[in-house]
């Protein structure tokens, strides 16, 4: 094997940009960065996500407000609070955790933030604009993949490219960023039929389905790069959809799990709110 993608240094360079900004403006007397985040009930990975997100951005000197909703709100109410933040000139993005919980309509309340507050691309609006390959805030695991690849020098262009899950968080943004990038992109799926086949003509594979060390190295080229965007719970370990070990020699650059695509999608929402913050002063 070629190289480990090592997706926490990338994740410094670009804290580091994020804090430079941030002291920029403040020597310049101007506003700082502020996110909303949002959690409405108790859902527990939610909890750890929301404290983990308000802990990397203070430390980057970003403002972070954090909203906890009961359960039991109301849509209109939600609704409202929502606006009451797409109002505020001082909050630059807006981010809600999901899942909602049973009862609240996630399209209704998603679609009530401001596009120009979208820092998470939950909107119609936001979601549209990436899929007309227009400028827009890029969900966050989507970009990561792409940053990284940038990272390592991977040639996009004209490369067979092949994404095993379409969900519309990781696999359909990813499959659209990198057809704009001319990459020649395949997505597959759980009906995909010779799955094996497929990825075997891949140069850059991304696997994106929740099941651990589901692809071994019958599935890979020699010499190409594996994205692994898994993190599935096994043998109480965080654990990828690749098994690292039994494909590593065949890659010529892989992303280990923990410590690759997941080291870069909180920095990458909170420099999005930097992205928001600027494009509001346009
Ligand atoms: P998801 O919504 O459950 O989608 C899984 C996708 O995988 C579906 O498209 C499904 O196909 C496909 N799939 C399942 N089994 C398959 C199989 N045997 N062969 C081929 N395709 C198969 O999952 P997700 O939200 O995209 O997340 C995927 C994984 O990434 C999870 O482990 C999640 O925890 C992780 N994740 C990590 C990050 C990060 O920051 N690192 C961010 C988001 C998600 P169908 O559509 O046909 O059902």
């Amino acid at each position: 094997m070629k190289d480990i993608i090592d997706g926490r240094k990338v994740s410094l360079e670009i804290k580091e940009e994020i804090k430079n900004f941030v002291l920029n403006r403040k020597n310049e007397n101007k506003s700082i960065p502020k996110i909303a985040s949002i959690l409405i009930g108790n859902d527990e990975g939610s909890i750890y996500y929301q404290n983990s997100q308000e802990k990397v951005s203070t430390s980057l000197g970003v403002e972070f407000l954090k909203i906890k909703l009961d359960e039991k709100i109301t849509e209109e109410n939600v609704i409202k609070e929502i606006y009451r933040l797409n109002n505020d000139s001082s909050i630059s993005g807006i981010m809600i955790l999901l899942p909602l919980p049973k009862g609240l309509n996630e399209k209704n309340i998603v679609n009530a933030i401001s596009p120009k507050k979208d820092i998470d691309c939950l909107t119609y609006e936001s979601v549209g604009k990436l899929y007309l390959g227009e400028e827009t805030f890029i969900p966050c695991t989507a970009e990561s993949i792409l940053t990284l690849l940038k990272s390592y020098n991977v040639q996009l262009e004209g490369k067979e490219v092949v994404i095993i899950g379409r969900s519309n968080i990781v696999g359909k943004p990813t499959f659209q960023l990198l057809l704009n990038q001319n990459a020649t992109v395949t997505i597959c799926h759980s009906k995909t039929k010779n799955l094996q086949e497929i990825c075997k003509r891949a140069d850059v594979l991304i696997v994106a389905i929740g099941k651990p060390k589901f692809i071994n190295s019958n599935y890979i080229k020699r010499g190409a790069v594996l994205i692994d965007v898994g993190t599935s719970s096994y043998e109480g370990k965080i654990t990828g959809d690749i098994d690292f070990e039994n494909v590593k020699d065949k890659a010529a650059l892989i992303t280990p799990v923990p410590g690759g695509v997941g080291a870069l999608t909180t920095t990458l929402l909170i420099r999005n709110s930097c992205k928001a913050l600027e494009n509001s002063e346009d």
